[in-house]
C-alpha cells in the first residue's frame, strides 16, 4: 500500500513538472517592449523619455509584468530583462536608461559609507586602508605603465596675450609619442612666485573654451594664482587629433590622469610657481579628475571638487569610470578616495539639483569622521547650494575663490569677473582652428594609440571612429551652414550606420538554415542567407534616419546622402540603361529611375557593398522585366550593346 502511494506521488510530481514546462513553452505572451512601455505610459499617465533603443526588443510574459498598483514596479519589471532601468525625472516624466554600473542610489551610498567606516575605527586602520587604496587605484587605472611610456619633451608655447591684471599663453605638451594635451596658462602680471591651480575640464558644453571657465581662470590669476585649463581627451584640440568618439573610451580615463600629472610636472619646473601652494579644482567631470589626481599625485596641497562628489555615483562617462578604479580594495567610491586627502584642506561644493544633493547628510559627515582622526575637522568644508543645479556658476566660483584665497594668500580684492576678457575658441587653441599647426609627427587617429592598451577592447571603438568619420564626411559634402543641423545629421547618420553594423554583426547567416531559393530552385548562398537575416532589421532604424534627414534637408540633399550610402549606384546604373537602350523614352526612364531609387532606399540598411549590389540586382531584374513588357527585346539590345563595346575596344587597340 505504501509503495503504491509513493508511485502516485511520483506521477503527481511528474505531471506538475510537465504542466509547468508546457506553460513555459506554449505561450510566452510576448510583445514588443516599445508597445508595452507605451501602454504603461498611458495607463499611469506619465511620459517616458528614452536613452536607449527599443528597436526589435521582444518582452516575454509582457502584460504579466505590469502591476496595476505601482508604476515604478511595472517599469522595473518590464525593463529588467534587458538590463534597462528607469530614472524618475519628476512626477510626470521618467527616463529609460541602460543599467549604469557607475550610478547607484543615495541609499546604496549610505550603506557603502557605513560599511567602509566599519573597516577603520581609528587613524591607524584607516592609514592601512589608504596604503591598499593607493596601490590598487593605480593598478586598476593602469596609470604607471602609461606614465613610463611618456616622452620627455619641451612644451610648445604660444605668444603671451596681456589682459587686465593677468596674461594668457596657450601650451601643448607631448605626452605619449605624437600625442598632445593642449590648454592655456593664466598668469598674474605681478612678479615673484605664485600659487598654482590646475583646472581639469568637465563635460560642460564648449569645454575649456566656455565663458565660465575663462572667468574662473582669469579671476584667480588676477588674484595672484597661476591657473591652467586643458582639454579633455577627444575634446577641443585633442578631438582634432583622435576624433570625438575616442573620448567615450576607457583610454580617456587613463590618458586624462596622465595629462594632469604631466602638466603639473611641467608647471613645477617653472620658476614662478610656488610648489608649497599647489591646488586643483574642476566641476562635474573636472571634479572627477580632481578627485583622482588628488589620489595619484601627492604634490597637491588643497583641492576643491565641484558638483561631483558622491558616494553613489562615480561619473557616467568612460573618462571617469571606464577603468575599474572603484573596485579597488574590495570596493570603494569617490567619497573614500577624496578622504585619502585628509588632513590637507578640502572643499566640497555641492548643490540640490544633482547627485551631490546628498553631500551635507551623507558624504560630508563621513569626511568629517576621517578628518577627525587627524584632529583636522575644520580642514574639510562643504559649501552646499540647495537651490542650485549642476554647473560651476558664480556662487560655486565664489566659494572656490574664498577657499583658495585664504589658503594660498591670494588677493581676493582683485577678484572681479567683469575685468576678465573672454577670448574666442580659436584664440585659445595652439594648433590652429582645424589642427593645421600640429607637428608632422603628431598622431592622426586613435588607432595609433591602441598599442598602449588592450587592443581587443577597442575594436568596437575603432569601428565607431571610422563610422563617425564616414558620417562627418558625407555631411560635410552637403556644405551646410547651420552648426546645429550639421551636428544633428552627424549623429543621425552615425547612429544609423552603427545600427546597421550592429545588426549585421549580431545576426550571422547561420541563423538562416541552408535550403533552396523557391524562385530559382538553387541552394541559398551564404550571401543570400546573410541578406535574409539582415532584412529583419527593425523598420524603426530606417524610419528614424529618413524622417531625421527629411526634417532638416531638402529632397535633393536627402538623395545626395542616400547616394553616399550606395556610392552613386542609381546614376551609374541609369547611365548603363541609357547606353544599352539608346532610344529610351522619357516614360521608360522615369519608371527605371523610380525602381532604382527604391533599390537605393532599401540598400542603405545593408552592411557592405556585396549586399548593396545584391539589392540593386533585385530592382535591375524588375527594370528589365518592365522593358520587356514594354515591347523591348532586352536580350537583343544587351547583345548589341556588348558587341558595340567590344568593337570600340578593338578600334582603340588598333589605334595604339
Ligand atoms: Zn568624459
Amino acid at each position: 500500500m505504501k509503495k503504491k502511494a509513493g508511485i502516485w506521488l511520483l506521477l503527481f510530481i511528474a505531471s506538475v513538472a510537465i504542466c509547468n514546462s508546457q506553460q513555459v513553452y506554449e505561450n510566452r505572451f510576448e510583445r514588443p517592449l516599445s508597445d508595452v512601455l507605451e501602454d504603461i505610459s498611458e495607463r499611469f499617465d506619465v511620459r517616458l523619455s528614452y536613452d536607449i533603443d527599443t528597436a526589435g526588443l521582444i518582452l516575454p510574459y509582457a502584460d504579466f509584468r505590469i502591476k496595476p498598483y505601482s508604476l515604478e514596479e511595472s517599469l522595473t519589471n518590464v525593463l529588467v530583462p534587458f538590463d534597462f532601468k528607469v530614472v524618475k525625472q519628476n512626477d510626470k516624466l521618467y527616463k529609460v536608461k541602460t543599467y549604469e554600473y557607475a550610478r547607484r542610489t543615495p541609499e546604496d551610498g549610505e550603506k557603502m559609507l557605513s560599511y567602509l567606516l566599519s573597516l577603520y575605527s581609528d587613524k591607524e586602520s584607516w592609514e592601512q586602508r589608504k596604503v591598499c587604496l593607493q596601490r590598487e587605484v593605480r593598478e586598476n587605472l593602469g596609470i604607471d605603465s602609461l606614465l613610463s611610456k611618456r616622452v620627455q619633451s619641451k612644451p610648445i608655447l604660444s605668444k603671451v596675450r596681456k589682459f587686465d591684471g593677468y596674461s594668457v599663453q596657450n601650451f601643448a605638451i607631448e605626452t605619449l609619442p605624437g600625442l598632445f594635451v593642449a590648454g592655456s596658462i593664466y598668469t598674474p602680471l605681478s612678479k615673484g612666485k605664485h600659487a598654482l591651480i590646475i583646472s581639469p575640464n568637465g563635460h560642460f558644453g564648449d569645454g575649456r573654451y566656455r565663458e565660465e571657465q575663462q572667468l574662473r581662470m582669469g579671476s584667480l590669476a588676477r588674484a595672484g594664482a597661476i591657473t591652467v585649463s586643458y582639454d579633455l581627451f577627444g575634446w577641443g584640440e585633442s578631438a582634432l587629433q583622435v576624433g570625438n568618439a575616442s573620448h567615450r573610451s576607457s583610454a580617456a580615463h587613463i590618458i586624462q590622469a596622465m595629462n594632469g600629472i604631466t602638466i603639473l610636472d611641467y608647471m613645477l619646473t617653472r620658476n614662478d610657481v610656488d610648489k608649497d601652494r599647489v591646488g586643483a579644482t574642476g566641476g562635474s567631470g573636472g571634479g572627477s579628475q580632481t578627485i583622482l589626481l588628488s589620489v595619484l599625485d601627492d604634490r597637491y596641497k588643497a583641492v576643491a571638487p565641484v558638483v561631483m562628489l558622491a558616494s553613489h555615483f562615480d561619473g557616467g562617462c568612460p573618462c571617469e569610470s571606464g577603468m575599474p578604479v572603484t573596485l579597488s580594495c574590495g570596493g570603494t567610491n569617490n567619497a573614500e578616495l577624496i578622504a585619502m586627502f585628509a588632513p590637507k584642506p578640502l572643499l566640497v561644493v555641492s548643490d540640490g539639483g544633482d547627485w551631490t544633493a546628498s553631500v551635507p547628510t551623507l558624504e560630508f559627515p563621513y569626511l568629517q569622521r576621517i578628518y577627525e582622526m587627524y584632529n583636522a575637522r575644520e580642514s574639510v568644508q562643504n559649501v552646499h547650494l540647495p537651490k542650485e543645479g549642476h554647473d560651476y556658476g558664480i556662487n560655486k566660483r565664489r566659494a572656490v575663490y574664498d577657499f583658495f584665497g585664504e589658503l594660498f594668500l591670494l588677493d581676493l580684492k582683485k577678484i572681479d569677473e567683469s575685468k576678465v576678457t573672454i577670448e574666442s575658441e580659436n584664440d585659445l587653441k595652439i594648433f590652429g582652428a582645424n589642427g593645421e599647426l600640429y607637428p608632422d609627427h603628431a598622431i592622426k587617429s586613435f588607432g595609433e594609440l591602441t598599442k598602449y592598451f588592450n587592443k581587443d577592447r577597442y575594436r568596437d571603438l575603432l569601428s565607431d571612429l571610422s563610422i563617425e568619420n564616414k558620417a562627418a564626411g558625407w555631411v560635410a559634402s552637403l556644405e551646410l551652414e547651420d552648426k546645429n543641423d550639421i551636428s544633428f545629421l552627424n549623429t543621425l547618420i552615425y547612429n544609423h550606420l552603427r545600427a546597421v553594423r550592429d545588426w549585421h554583426n549580431t545576426h550571422s547567416y547561420t541563423m538562416v538554415p541552408e535550403g533552396i531559393n523557391p524562385l530559382t530552385g538553387q541552394a541559398l548562398s551564404q550571401l543570400d542567407r546573410q541578406m535574409i537575416v539582415n532584412s529583419t532589421i527593425p523598420d524603426e532604424v530606417h524610419h528614424k534616419l529618413m524622417s531625421g534627414l527629411r526634417r532638416v534637408l531638402t529632397e535633393p540633399q536627402v538623395e545626395a546622402v542616400l547616394d553616399k550610402y550606395t556610392v552613386g549606384k542609381v546614376d551609374f546604373t541609369m547611365q548603363g540603361y541609357k547606353a544599352i537602350v539608346p532610344d529610351l523614352t522619357i516614360e521608360e526612364e522615369a519608371t527605371i529611375l523610380s525602381h532604382l531609387k527604391q533599390a537605393r532606399e532599401q540598400a542603405i540598411d545593408y552592411k557592405n557593398m556585396n549586399q548593396i549590389s545584391a539589392i540593386f540586382e533585385i530592382y535591375k531584374t524588375k527594370c528589365e522585366q518592365y522593358l520587356i513588357n514594354n515591347g523591348r527585346n532586352w536580350r537583343q539590345l544587351y547583345k548589341d550593346f556588348v558587341n558595340k563595346v567590344n568593337e570600340e575596344k578593338k578600334k582603340t587597340n588598333n589605334n595604339k
